[in-house]
């Protein structure tokens, strides 16, 4: 084993993110990811303020920029698909709801795949099932048998980090539920695909779910979002009960709903979660970080998830090269991300309640803050919450500079 034997495990935008840096900058990296393949799916994730910095220091700008899904802003529909409230995409000078940068969540961990894949050893299929670690190196066991040993292992395998809990303790000690389920998949309906017609993402409420569509960057199709209120696991449930689930609440909702809930059916798609946020009063335990939705999920209801990955692995990386002991690499890392993550993680006011509000007076509650939100004083409000994503100086680190430079 070689000091620079690193394992990640994870690859969807944390993992390669972080890999990014460390192979330019000497590290033998390998990824270990438990899909067979690259996974797709999800709907857009917002670039703000210091995670779309990371992406132009890693040179990578231009790339999700040719990737970007255009959309004009977000509005709100009733049943009859007329648009009661809205917001454009400049009215916080493309910070707002709907931020400048707009990626499909699949297509952000391809450029970050493609920009990695010729230095980076990716294990498709595996996972880790056991680390033993010692004074100078870890001996990781996989699922498929193989054993091998690395000087750091790091978990960004998400809100149900395995890394997390083979080395830290069970998810119910760090996970605490929203108790939404959130389902995400494509709706390869060109009639479905004319209602976000204009690229406007569109968001219909009914008491305790909602459903939204959001423009794809293939043309004739959009991406769907559902989301209900339960308590229910639905992760971990079998994917015809978590779709019934959902469709138990959007059954009677009207608008484009029908189509969304017949094309979820046989979306490939689909990806469903009970979502949450992680939380950790340390991300390091001997040779072993954590790493993005690992360490400190935000959910998607901040849609700071991503921004916080890109952030992180920036950060872990420029801390790595620039110290020799590895430790104290992951205690500067925590100190550095950790205010950031705390302040990332502040929910849109109401929560879960305010996203899918239970009844028709708090719906229409929503749709009139909506219309309030570009206006003063609600305009302060919001400019300050959209701010955040900026709220952390990224160090520059020299080591990091040079490594982009060896693109
Ligand atoms: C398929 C998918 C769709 C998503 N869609 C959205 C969306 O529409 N909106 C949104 O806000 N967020 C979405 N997310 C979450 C979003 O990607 C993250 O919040 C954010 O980008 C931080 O990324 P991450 O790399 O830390 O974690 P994640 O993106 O959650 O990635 C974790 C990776 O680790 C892998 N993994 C999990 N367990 C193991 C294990 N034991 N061993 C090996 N690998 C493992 C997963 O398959 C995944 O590839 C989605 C995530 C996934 C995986």
């Amino acid at each position: 084993m070689h000091e620079k034997d690193i394992l990640i495990s994870g690859a969807s935008i944390a993992g390669p993110a972080l890999a990014f840096w460390l192979c330019r900058a000497g590290y033998r990296v390998t990824i270990v990811e438990c899909a067979p393949a690259l996974r797709p799916g999800g709907q857009t994730v917002d670039l703000r303020g210091a995670g779309r910095t990371v992406v132009d220091r890693m040179g990578l700008l231009d790339a999700v920029r040719e990737r970007r899904v255009h959309e004009r802003g977000l509005a709100y529909v009733d049943e009859r698909g007329r648009r009661v409230a809205e917001m454009s995409a400049e009215a916080f000078g493309g910070e707002g709801i709907v931020a400048e940068i707009e990626i499909l969540r699949g297509d952000l961990a391809e450029v970050l795949y493609d920009a990695t894949r010729s230095d980076v050893e990716y294990l498709f299929g595996d996972r880790i099932v056991g680390l033993d670690e010692d004074g100078d190196g870890v001996d990781v066991r996989f699922a498929s048998g193989l054993r091998r040993r690395f000087a750091l292992v790091v978990g960004a395998d998400g809100l149900h980090s395995g890394v997390r809990a083979l080395a830290f303790g069970p998810e119910s000690e760090y996970v605490r539920p929203l108790n939404m389920a959130m389902a995400f998949f494509t709706v390869p309906d060109r009639a479905v695909s004319d209602s976000v017609a204009g690229g406007w993402c569109t968001v219909h409420h009914v008491p305790g779910a909602v459903a939204e569509l959001r423009p794809d960057r293939v043309a004739g199709q959009a991406k769907a979002l559902l989301a209900t209120h339960t308590t229910e696991p639905v992760h971990r449930l079998p994917r015809d009960r978590a779709q019934s689930l959902l469709r138990d609440a959007l059954v009677d909702a009207g608008w484009r709903t029908p189509e969304i809930l017949d094309a979820m059916d046989g979306a490939d798609d689909f990806y469903v979660e009970g979502i949450g946020q992680v939380h950790m009063d340390s991300w390091a335990r001997g040779r072993v970080v954590l790493l993005g939705d690992a360490a400190a999920c935000p959910s998607p209801l901040t849609g700071m998830g991503t921004t916080l990955a890109l952030v992180g692995a920036y950060v872990l990386a420029g801390e790595l090269v620039s110290r020799v002991d590895p430790v104290a690499a992951f205690a500067a890392y925590e100190r550095v991300v950790r205010p950031y993550a705390v302040r990332m993680r502040k929910l849109p006011p109401g929560g879960t309640r305010g996203f899918a509000p239970t009844s028709c007076a708090w719906i229409a509650m929503g749709r009139a803050s909506m219309r309030w939100m570009t206006r003063w004083p609600l305009r302060l409000l919001a400019a300050r919450i959209f701010a955040a994503a900026d709220g952390i100086d990224l160090p520059a680190y020299d080591g990091l500079r040079s490594a982009a430079q060896l693109r």
